[in-house]
């Protein structure tokens, strides 16, 4: 099974993918989490993208393909993958398409997790993450058992720096205008599934479900 998933900020594509990849047994492509990784090793990348990031801009294109170029070719991705937060311009879509050509796959479904503006704003900044495993919660929507330590891990939560409300305010306009044509690049191809985002967790992953179907 090959997936994209798409969506705005804070939509809930971290928190979908976990219970996705889990069901389906298919490895978990954030670029997100591969920047974070990367910012909190301090590598090259890592420096790189962060300038990026905390401004709330897109990482250059030539970057981010390249990044998930490698991954795709790597073993563990032959039976399948979930790609999230990439890709995110159409140029990223295009290579992407190419890539996959190259290695005789094509893209199964894209699904794209639709929420209105005023609920991202307060989904992003209250976003807690797993500083061990990137485990995502939430404050009010999605709490730890304990506050502040991980239910899965045990780790420690932080939040991110990107999710103030003004980079969260400026990530929303970069998505309305670069990622959000994706919706009718992916329309043309007939693959794209519209998900309702606004509902419970659970209700969300169920709709996902029932596009992808419940064999894994
Ligand atoms: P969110 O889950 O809030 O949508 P991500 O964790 O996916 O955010 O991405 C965080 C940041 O990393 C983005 O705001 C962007 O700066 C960078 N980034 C992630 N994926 C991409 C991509 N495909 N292209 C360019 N930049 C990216
Ligand atoms: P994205 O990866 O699209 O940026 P996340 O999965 O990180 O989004 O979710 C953003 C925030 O909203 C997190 O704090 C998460 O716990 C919370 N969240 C995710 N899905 C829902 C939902 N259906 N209802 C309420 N809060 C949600
Ligand atoms: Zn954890």
């Amino acid at each position: 099974m090959r997936l994209v998933l798409l969506g705005p900020p804070g939509a809930g594509k971290g928190t979908q993918a976990a219970n996705i990849v889990k069901k389906y047994q298919i490895p978990h492509i954030s670029t997100g989490d591969i920047f974070r990784k990367n910012i909190k090793e301090g590598t090259e990348l890592g420096v790189k993208a962060k300038e990026y990031i905390d401004q709330g801009l897109l990482v250059p294109d030539d970057i981010v393909v390249a990044i998930v170029k490698d991954r795709l070719v790597e073993d563990d991705c032959k039976e399948g993958f979930l790609l999230d937060g990439f890709p995110r311009t159409v140029a990223q879509a295009e290579a992407l398409d190419q890539e996959l050509k190259d290695l005789g796959y094509n893209l199964n479904n894209v699904i794209n997790i639709e929420v209105d503006k005023n609920e991202l704003i307060e989904r992003a900044v209250g976003r807690r993450i797993c500083k061990e495993c990137g485990a995502t919660y939430h404050i009010k929507f999605n709490p730890p058992s304990k506050a502040g330590i991980c239910d899965v891990c045990g780790g420690e939560l932080y939040q991110r720096k990107d999710d103030t409300e003004e980079t969260v305010n400026k990530r929303i306009k970069v998505y309305l205008d670069q990622t959000e044509p994706l919706i009718s690049y992916y329309t043309d191809q007939g693959i794209i599934a519209n998900i309702n985002g606004e509902q419970d967790i659970d209700k969300v992953f169920k709709d996902i479900v029932d596009v992808l179907g419940s064999e894994n």
